[in-house]
């Protein structure tokens, strides 16, 4: 079942890892495939030795539906997260670099670059702490995630949404650009904060006039 659907899931993960967004086993990929069940990566597998076998087919009451290998422990967390937004299909958490420099801080990532405030959200919050897997870290994550597309896991990581792998891919890759840039920025002086009708302005320039319609 969902072959096609799994396919594109382990094209993610390659993704994620070839650009750099996680190392080794860490982070997890889904993908919701009908309103109540998502595909999951295994947990603790090889990104480059993953076959479509590999992938765990879940329902929203946490069985599984088909597959032979354990779920990402963070299923609850891809679970928490389809429940409270329904137009969000793809999940992918990531082990980023400077977006987890963030995380370690457990700190938010202001609104002072534009392309973070147009797609993520004015400022992506850090969920409180909750150990890998359990379901606290679940909840907090959902919970701090709120409208956005994108919320940090204290002392861990990031976790990006979308309607899509495509969409949520590329909010991955411009959440990480951001919190580079601004750890850049912060050598250089002192990134300066948008005010909340300019990002409200961007906002919707955005989402009603920029690129191709
Ligand atoms: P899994 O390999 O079980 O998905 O765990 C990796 C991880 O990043 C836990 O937070
Ligand atoms: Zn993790």
């Amino acid at each position: 079942m969902f072959e096609n659907e799994k396919n594109s899931l382990i094209k993610t993960c390659r993704d994620i890892s070839a650009k750099k967004l996680t190392v080794a086993t860490w982070g997890n990929v889904s993908l919701r495939v009908s309103e109540n069940k998502f595909l999951i990566t295994p947990s603790g597998m090889d990104y480059n030795s993953l076959i479509p076998e590999d992938i765990v087919l879940m329902d929203f009451e946490e069985n599984i539906i088909e597959g032979s290998k354990k779920p990402s422990v963070e299923y609850f967390m891809h679970l928490c997260i389809y429940r409270n937004r329904k137009d969000i299909n793809a999940v992918i958490h990531t082990h980023a670099v400077f977006s987890t420099a963030f995380a370690l801080n457990r700190i938010p990532v202001p609104p002072v670059a534009e392309e973070m405030i147009q797609i993520i959200g004015e400022e992506i919050q850090c969920a409180d702490y909750g150990l890998p897997g359990s379901r606290q870290l679940g909840e907090n994550v959902a919970a701090a995630l709120g409208n956005n597309f994108a919320v940090l896991m204290a002392s861990h990581g990031a976790v990006c949404v979308g309607k899509d792998f495509q969409h949520a891919l590329k909010i991955s890759e411009v959440l990480e650009k951001t919190c580079q840039t601004i750890i850049y920025a912060k050598i250089l002086g002192n990134p300066y904060i948008i005010p909340h009708e300019e990002c409200e302005a961007m906002i919707d320039f955005t989402k009603n006039k920029y690129g191709q319609k």
